[in-house]
C-alpha cells in the first residue's frame, strides 16, 4: 500500500493513473487482429505519462531502412516531440554524469551498415540535423549481407552493404561509425580466441579504413556473455549495446546497453508509442500471450527478419 504524503487531489489522480497502468501491464489481454493499436492507444493514454523521463535515453536500433518517406515521417515526429537527438559525445557525458537535459533524449543507432541506409536515412537526418552511430559488419564491407544464423537456417535478406568509399564519406560527414564484428557471429557461440579475433580484428579493420579511432561496438544479434563482454572491453571499446529492450539509464554497465529495435516501419501512433516507452508496455503484455497468437506471430516474424 503506498502512502499519498499530504494526500492532494493531484497526487491521488497521479498514483490511480500508475495503479490503471501496472494493471494493464500484467493483465493476461488477448490480443485479436486490430487489437494492437486499441491496445496501443489505451496504453498510450494511460502509461506514458511518467516515461521516458530526463534520466533515461532512449537507444532506436535500425536495420535495413528501405523506404525513406517512411523514415523522414518517423523523424519528423522525433523533431515534433522536441526531445534532443544526441552525439556520441552527448551521450557518453550524459552517462558519466557530466551532462543533463530538461526532456528524454534519442540516440540513433543503425546496424549492420545496408546501403539503403546511406540512400533513405542520411538525408532525412541530414535536413533534420540529427547524429547517428552507424556499426560496420568490416568482413563485409561493400559485399552483401549474407550472414546466417549458425545452427539454424534463417539468413538475413542479401541486401547490399556500403563499400569502403561510402563509409569513409559516411564518417568524413560526422557520423559515428562503430564495429559489429568482422562476420557478423554470434559471440557466445565462438571459442574465446575466435572472439578475440572477431572483436579486435573488427576496431583494426575500420580504424585502418577510416583513419580515425572506433571505440563503439554492438553485438550482433544482440548476443554475449561473459567472455564477449570482456574481450570487447580489453580491446579498447569504450560502449557496446546490446539489443534488450529498454531505456538506458545513468549507471547502467557502458557494455551492455539496451536499445529499442524498430520493427517495420511504425507510422503515426505505433512510432509515438516507441518514443513512450509505451511500445514496450505492450511487448510485455505480448509476451505473456501463447505464442501462436496472431498480433504476437505477426510482430515476432518482424522481428525475425529486421534484427539480423
Ligand atoms: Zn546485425
Amino acid at each position: 500500500m503506498i502512502q499519498v504524503a499530504g494526500s492532494s487531489s493531484v497526487a491521488r489522480a497521479e498514483l490511480a493513473e500508475i495503479g490503471r497502468c501496472r494493471r494493464l501491464r500484467t493483465s493476461p489481454v488477448r490480443l485479436k487482429g486490430a487489437a494492437k493499436a486499441v491496445i496501443l492507444k489505451v496504453m498510450g493514454s494511460v502509461c506514458s505519462r511518467s516515461r521516458p523521463n530526463p534520466n533515461e535515453v532512449l537507444v532506436l536500433c535500425y536495420h535495413s531502412v528501405p523506404s525513406r518517406p517512411a523514415f523522414a515521417a518517423q523523424m519528423s515526429i522525433i523533431a515534433q516531440t522536441a526531445y534532443p537527438v544526441l552525439s556520441v559525445s552527448d551521450f557518453v557525458a550524459w552517462l558519466d554524469g557530466s551532462r543533463s537535459f530538461q526532456s528524454p533524449a534519442i540516440l540513433l543507432t543503425f546496424d549492420d551498415g545496408y546501403r539503403d541506409q546511406l540512400e533513405n536515412a542520411v538525408p532525412v537526418l541530414e535536413a533534420h540535423g540529427f547524429p547517428a552511430v552507424f556499426f560496420i559488419v568490416s568482413g563485409y564491407v561493400g559485399r552483401h549481407a549474407a550472414w546466417c544464423e549458425e545452427f539454424s537456417s534463417r539468413c538475413v535478406p542479401a541486401l547490399p552493404l556500403m563499400d569502403d568509399r561510402e563509409l569513409i564519406e559516411l564518417s568524413r560527414s560526422g557520423y559515428a561509425v562503430g564495429a559489429q564484428t568482422q562476420t557478423h557471429p554470434r559471440l557466445s557461440r565462438l571459442p574465446p580466441h575466435e572472439v578475440e579475433r572477431e572483436v579486435a580484428g573488427t576496431r583494426l579493420a575500420l580504424e585502418d579504413l577510416l583513419g580515425r579511432e572506433v571505440d563503439l561496438f554492438c553485438y550482433p544479434y544482440g548476443d554475449y556473455d561473459s567472455v564477449a563482454t570482456r574481450v570487447v572491453r580489453e580491446a579498447g571499446f569504450k560502449l557496446a549495446f546490446t539489443v534488450e529492450r529498454g531505456f538506458v539509464r545513468r549507471g547502467d554497465d557502458p557494455y551492455l546497453l539496451r536499445r529499442v529495435a524498430v520493427l517495420g516501419e511504425p507510422q503515426g501512433s505505433e512510432f509515438r508509442a516507441y518514443l513512450s516507452g509505451v511500445i514496450l508496455d505492450y511487448w510485455n503484455v505480448r509476451n505473456q500471450l501463447p505464442a501462436s497468437g496472431g498480433s504476437a506471430s505477426f510482430l515476432s516474424a518482424q522481428s525475425r527478419r529486421r534484427n539480423g
